[in-house]
């Protein structure tokens, strides 16, 4: 047979490979072929293979076992396995493009792994008794994806047709379901990663984990649906699988954009075009854009400590603020333009949505499943988040280790599993009570522990404040993209979003740039005084430092720059002035107080709380049985100069932490009494 001659001459010719490869069974059970070599070797071989995978891979197999090679002759699990299929179209296939016309051929795919599943055992060769005779019967169990156990027709012995299994007699082999995804950065304009099932077996199971970008070989099939329906599933039986590292590689630059890129970063004003075309159709807000800017361009990437630990180069930014101030259409906007990003809302955002869970899978036998959620799938890009502070109790924990370490940690029903979170977040959040307060802390507004506020490497407050001349601006900005496609083009970006993303993934990819001796000394001198403002030190901590550092290597990042100048740190200077300006003024005092950022009750708010508790008393003392009123303790309190928003506030705190209580709509008591 022909195609056996050729597979000969093609392992032959690859003995010594082989033998070396093999040698450290059960270290390398497979023995990897190159695509592009079969193909140069004869390519009606490696077109036969993508076609009748089914009937060629074991060709391969039977040649390598016949080929006398020391451990292959002692083991019988051995694979041939195919690697580096052409990225071409027909060859290697985005998940949505693999349709039933591919049923049964090989074929390569790339995408993020979204899912995996515990590794089971699975009868490899199973051992049957002859019921009637004894006679053992072996019979492979080629077909895995089958719901049942194929047993044997007949007894070869005595031709009888009832067996009984044996588990203990039979072969086992390793298996692993994982599921991939279209890589985010390949699907731009709000299309939805699909998804595919990819099995594994022997020794490519625990390869790869949730939010590894992968590439693999692998043959289409179908499973059949467990209740004899007529809907079938495709998955994938890979053949090989492998993970890949590059950032953004997906992105295509070509040479010319490569020329227009340079361009654009030797623009001196190159980071004013970029803010200015971060989401132009809303109006104002431009330091939030600056930022926005920076973040997308990020620190310097791969910084490693003597110490081996890895300093996070993602900037975190939150936008906190009154409704309706385009936040979450700031969001939106980002995810539209950054090269990889991922969209999600903390309200109904369960577990796995957000960063990672374990459960349990019926498709899986009821195995425990992995499941990566959208800071582990955006890796390398950005999250944005709205309505942070609706996230999930138990996701806030796992938000703490995400932002900081970059890492996501399961611990469920045994499996102990970590992730690889490396994303940015971009998050907003509205305030508890409708609206936000200039009087009181951030902390205390949002449902947003201080220790994850901390977190963020800048915290912008977004005032719906009654301006008439800046009302009449946002209304003009906003009634132009209803008008003329002449007026809509005022307002298009600056520079265009095909051309943006690109400049951002050129950027990322390769430039690091490192602080000038000046540089640094301006971020030391900035950061002292700074600390020298807070009172207590709360507020700016060695986290503020290094959060200095990442928005100057981003700056400089923005004109693709090696070296990080004075400039690049005033940029950052300015944006933590402007913040620090926005949060930390105390409207009360007309002072900066820059312990109002993080810290939850400053003095002036707990003053305020033990008037109204004294209030109260002295209302429910006054009052006996009927206690004290809701009406009567907020005009008590006006007296003092607490307004009802603040009195109402205070009150549900109070009955919140159990101070008092409310037996009657409107009536308090105090819980103790
Ligand atoms: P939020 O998430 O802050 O509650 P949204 O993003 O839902 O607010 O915005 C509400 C609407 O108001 C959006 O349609 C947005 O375009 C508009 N809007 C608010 N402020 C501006 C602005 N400064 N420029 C343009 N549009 C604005
Ligand atoms: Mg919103």
């Amino acid at each position: 047979m022909a195609e056996k001659e050729k597979v000969e001459g093609f392992l032959e010719a690859r003995r010594t490979d082989i033998q070396s490869r093999l040698s450290d069974y059960p270290k390398h059970k497979s023995y990897i072929i190159d695509f592009a070599d079969l193909e140069e070797y004869d390519s009606e071989i490696a077109e036969e293979l993508l076609r009748s995978p089914d009937d060629v891979l074991p060709v391969f197999d039977g040649v390598l076992s016949e080929m006398h090679i020391p451990t292959v002759a002692e083991n019988p699990l051995f694979h041939v396995r195919i690697n580096n299929i052409p990225k071409d179209p027909g060859y290697t296939l985005l998940v949505r493009d693999i349709t039933s016309d591919f049923i049964g051929r090989m074929i390569g795919a790339e995408g993020v792994v979204n899912k995996i599943s515990d590794v089971l055992p699975k009868v490899k060769v199973g051992h049957f008794v002859c019921l009637k005779c004894g006679e053992v019967n072996r019979e492979p169990q080629e077909a895995h994806h089958k719901h049942s156990l194929t047993s044997p027709m007949r007894c070869h012995a005595c031709q009888g047709r009832e067996f009984k299994f044996v588990p203990e007699e039979s072969d086992w082999i390793d298996i692993q379901r994982i599921e991939i995804q279209e890589p985010l950065e390949m699907l731009k304009g709000g299309d939805q990663a699909r998804r595919i099932e990819i099995w594994l077996e022997d020794d490519m199971v625990d390869r790869v984990t949730a939010g590894d970008k992968i590439t693999l070989t692998g043959t289409v099939r179908l499973s059949p649906p467990k209740s004899r329906g007529p809907v079938y599933q495709r998955f994938i039986d890979a053949n090989y699988i492998e993970s890949v590292e590059a950032e953004f590689e997906d992105i295509e630059i070509t040479p010319d954009e490569e020329k227009k890129i340079k361009k654009l970063a030797k623009d001196p004003k190159i980071y004013d075009k970029i803010t200015r075309s971060i989401a132009p159709s809303i109006y104002g807000y431009n330091e939030v854009k600056s930022a926005i800017a920076l973040q997308l361009f990020g620190g310097r990437h791969g910084k490693i400590l003597p110490d081996g630990t890895h300093v996070r180069s993602d900037i975190h930014l939150l936008l906190i603020g009154d409704p309706g101030v385009a936040k979450s259409r700031v969001l939106q906007y980002v995810d539209q333009i950054a090269p990889k990003s991922i969209y999600v809302s903390g309200k109904g955002t369960t577990g796995a949505g957000l960063t990672a869970s374990a459960e349990r899978d019926e498709l899986n036998e009821g195995a425990w499943t992995l499941k990566a959620g959208a800071l582990v799938l955006a890796g390398g890009g950005i999250a944005c988040i709205d309505e942070f502070d609706k996230i999930d109790k138990d996701d806030r924990s796992a938000m703490h280790e995400a932002m900081e370490q970059q890492t996501i940690s399961v611990a469920k029903a045994g499996i102990v599993a970590k992730f690889k979170a490396n994303t940015s977040v971009l998050a907003a959040s509205n305030p508890k009570f409708s609206r936000f307060d200039a009087y009181k802390p951030i902390a205390e507004q949002f449902d947003i522990p201080p220790t994850l506020l901390s977190r963020f490497d800048l915290i912008f407050p977004i005032r719906d404040e009654r301006d008439a001349t800046r009302d009449q601006r946002v209304a003009e900005h906003i009634l132009k993209m209803h008008r003329s496609e002449k007026e809509l083009a005022e307002i298009a970006p600056e520079i265009e979003a095909d051309i943006f993303r690109k400049y951002i993934a050129y950027a990322r990819r390769t430039c690091f740039p490192v602080l000038t001796k000046e540089a640094s000394d301006k971020i030391r001198d900035y950061y002292t005084e700074l600390r020298g403002r807070s009172k207590d030190s709360v507020a700016a901590t060695p986290r503020q430092l290094e959060a200095l550092v990442r928005l100057s290597e981003a700056s400089a990042k923005t004109r693709l720059s090696d070296v990080v100048t004075l400039n690049d740190v005033q940029a950052a200077v300015d944006l933590t002035e402007f913040v620090l300006r926005e949060i930390a003024y105390d409207a009360a005092t007309g002072t900066f107080d820059i312990d109002k950022v993080i810290t939850s009750h400053p003095k002036a708010k707990r003053d305020r709380i033990h008037l109204i508790e004294g209030i109260i008393k002295e209302l429910i003392s006054s009052r006996g049985e009927d206690g004290a009123s809701l009406q009567e303790v907020i005009e008590k309190a006006k007296e003092h100069n607490i307004d009802r928003m603040d009195a109402e506030g205070i009150i549900q705190e109070l009955k919140q932490n159990g101070t008092i209580y409310e037996p009657r709509h409107g009536k308090f008591f105090f819980a103790q009494e």
